[in-house]
């Protein structure tokens, strides 16, 4: 089909129909999507995108936990443009390397947590995950230990969808595909006090929870265990904020067997919890951290982890090659915009909104907009993130069987009604980009309200 200036435009259909017969989609039953053809996302501005057929609808996920300061933000498209044309690539492998990545790191280390100096560039926070796993063995190798090689992670937690991202998450559904995993990784429970405490208050469970990682230090031997990797929040598990007897514990038990402390900072990072990271807002002094998504609010891939005093220290000090990297680890173009993003969040005070006004607004508008409504069980989040349980009684914490998926339910009925919100089982999940105004807010727990009703209506009696 033509336009009046005789381009090429392609309907809805002509989108559906090549996605459905070339696209294969992530985390997708391609059939049944095939079946349905996928929603066409045509453009965005603000909090807000649009479908191809005109449909708006607010983001209440920013995308997927990363358009932090928004869409439609011309001097990230102007920073991009600009590099483009002066440098659009060059390696960093040749012992060589350029102002975007070097402006760029010294920048990232000084708003990380204490002596978190040294940055290592990657794509993804799946390649970050990556890093820290070779990084934190290589360390242990080092220091002459090689036993110390197993990492001990978390149920239900997520760190990418690599192989080593794999292993290290505590997705079952993931770990069924692809296997066999990497060796030397453990778990541990997830400190999700809702579903899993029974009678416990919440720092008593936190304690418990913290102490498994004792527990398993013990068992396995400490001279055998080379780290801990946690999500400050667990995110993608579906955002279960940990007791605040929790993270403590965690750091003195990591000290006490000199454990290092690896902090999964990619949903977190860049002010989602109202610190810089979330290790910022639970006091938590990790040796390593990843990050990623709110590094460019999304508008280009870009991934760091950084490194602290610990691990860089044995790093420099020994001469040879870390034989690890990425063609485009510190692509200049995603530095510039990394640059440019976080230039634009410290003039606009971003990281202090969240924490002292839309942060404690939209975590009470949520309360008093959803808490009563029969099919909420809980509310949990910091800042600007937020996971609600859906549950079948609330008075009994009964959830919904596996029978019906009432969280998929609910996602329909959101983007039905121009909310986006994901569903993480039976929890609803909700990020919304930093940048999100208290009108908006309203707006947002209003249309989360009228949803909640119309999945009530399609679940009350089954
Ligand atoms: N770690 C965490 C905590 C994440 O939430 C994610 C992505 N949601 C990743 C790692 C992987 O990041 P990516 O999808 O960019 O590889």
């Amino acid at each position: 089909m033509l336009d009046q200036n005789n381009t090429v435009t392609f309907s809805r259909q002509d989108v559906q129909e090549m996605d459905a017969t070339h696209h294969l989609h992530p985390f997708t039953n391609s059939q049944a999507l095939n079946d349905k053809g996928a929603r066409v996302i045509d453009k965005a501005q603000g909090i807000y995108v649009w479908d191809q057929d005109g449909n708006k609808m607010l983001d209440g996920m920013a995308g997927l936990w990363c358009v932090n300061m928004g869409y439609g933000r011309q001097e990230l498209v102007d920073a991009a443009t600009k590099q483009m044309q002066q440098l659009p690539f060059y390696n960093t492998f040749f012992q060589t390397t350029h102002l975007p990545v070097a402006k760029l790191a010294k920048e990232i280390a000084s708003i990380t947590p204490e002596g978190l100096d040294h940055i290592f560039f990657a794509n993804s926070g799946s390649e970050a995950i990556d890093t820290i796993l070779r990084l934190v063995r290589h360390h242990w190798v080092l220091k002459e230990q090689p036993e110390k090689s197993i990492i001990i992670s978390r149920e239900n937690a997520y760190h990418g969808s690599t192989l080593a991202g794999t292993s290290l998450g505590g997705m079952s559904g993931m770990h069924k595909q692809g296997a066999p995993l990497v060796p030397d990784i453990e778990r541990i429970c997830q400190p999700y006090w809702y579903g899993e405490a029974g009678d416990m208050a919440p720092d008593e469970f936190g304690l418990v929870c913290a102490q498994a990682l004792e527990e398993k230090i013990l068992t396995l031997g400490a001279h055998r265990v080379a780290a801990f990797i946690a999500e400050p929040i667990q995110g993608a598990g579906g955002v279960i904020v940990p007791p605040a007897s929790y993270w403590p514990e965690i750091q003195r038990i990591c000290q006490k067997y000199d454990i290092l402390l690896a902090v999964d900072e990619v949903i977190c990072g860049f002010g989602r919890t109202g610190g810089w990271f979330g290790s910022d807002t639970f006091n938590i002094k990790p040796d390593i951290i990843s990050m990623a998504k709110g590094l460019s609010s999304g508008y280009l891939p870009i991934a760091a982890v950084a490194v602290g005093k610990r691990i860089s220290q044995t790093l420099l000090a020994h001469d040879d090659d870390f034989n690890h990297g990425y063609t485009y680890s510190g692509h200049p173009v995603a530095a510039a915009v990394a640059l440019e993003n976080i230039r634009l969040m410290k003039q606009e005070n971003i990281v202090q909104y969240v924490k002292d006004d839309i942060g404690p607004y939209f975590q009470k508008q949520l309360r008093s907009v959803l808490e009563n409504h029969p099919l909420v069980g809980h509310i949990e989040g910091v800042g600007l993130v937020a996971g609600i349980a859906l549950v079948k009684n609330k008075d009994s914490k009964t959830f919904f069987g596996d029978e019906l998926d009432v969280g998929l339910i609910c996602r329909d009925h959101c983007f039905e009604n121009g909310l986006i919100m994901r569903a993480v089982d039976s929890r609803m999940v909700l990020s919304p980009p930093l940048v999100i105004s208290h009108e908006e807010v309203d707006e947002l727990c209003e249309k989360a309200r009228h949803c909640f009703n119309l999945t009530l209506a399609d679940v009350r009696d089954k």
